[in-house]
């Protein structure tokens, strides 16, 4: 089970959002507090951001996030109002390159996975980045639009009672998270706001999202709403 995070809000530095402090996704990776599955998230690692120009730009890895060192020199000079980033621990038989690691990039969203999904449920989609059960996760969700997210997940978890569907899914002026059978985390504040699998620091505004719920935020506010309508 990986650990992800999405920022949006007024722009800061990876270095602040991935690399910054008690419990950031780089102590995510090798001493995670609330991951369920898995002990280390190991198997790579990847930002994408919006960029000065407004486009997506990725940053991904199959090393360790505490291996990159590359990407340290250069966190504190990259800056963003909307970031995804993720730290992997993969799922046994999934294949293990840069382009099975999240985030994925469709049609301007990019999106992270946290969770398993049988590949059997899902279309195959000839745009999908991997064959790694995320990315055709991925690109199915954006295929069948990112609006009917709640829709789209309900019918794989019906087909895939073992499924788990946590998703990241941004691109500029919104940011989407689901929780479907993993933990996540929401810190709002005067400069945007912080979604992320488990807090990154003490702060008491970090407040847990319920199981089974759609989290949406723009920049008017967030929304958090069940995955079924009662
Ligand atoms: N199933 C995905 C993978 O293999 C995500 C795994 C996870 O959430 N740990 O990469």
């Amino acid at each position: 089970m990986c650990r992800h995070l999405g920022w949006l809000g007024a722009p800061r530095t990876l270095h602040e959002l991935v690399l910054a402090g008690p419990h950031s996704l780089l102590v995510q990776s090798y001493r995670p507090r609330r991951q369920r599955f898995g002990l280390v998230n190991a198997d790579g690692w990847g930002v994408g951001f919006s960029g000065p120009d407004g486009e997506p730009a990725r940053w991904r890895s199959t090393r360790p996030l505490w291996q990159d060192a590359s990407f340290a020199s250069v966190a504190t000079a990259l800056r963003s109002g909307l970031v995804v980033a993720a730290v992997r621990s993969a799922t046994e038989g999934m294949p293990i390159d840069e382009s099975a690691t999240a985030p994925f990039l469709h049609d301007g969203w990019l999106v992270s996975h946290n969770g398993r999904v049988e590949r059997s449920v899902l279309p195959v989609r000839p745009d999908a980045e991997s064959l790694c059960d995320s990315a055709l996760l991925a690109a199915h969700v954006v295929a069948e639009g990112v609006d009917r997210i709640a829709d789209t997940l309900l019918k794989v978890a019906a087909d895939d009672p073992g499924a788990r569907l946590n998703l990241l899914l941004a691109r500029p002026g919104r940011l989407i998270a689901t929780t479907y059978g993993d933990t996540l985390s929401r810190i709002c504040t005067d400069a945007g706001t912080l979604l992320a699998s488990e807090p990154l620091d003490d702060d008491e505004r970090w407040t847990d999202v319920p199981d089974r719920h759609v989290v949406e935020v723009t920049p008017a506010g967030l929304t958090v709403t069940p995955l079924e309508s009662p």
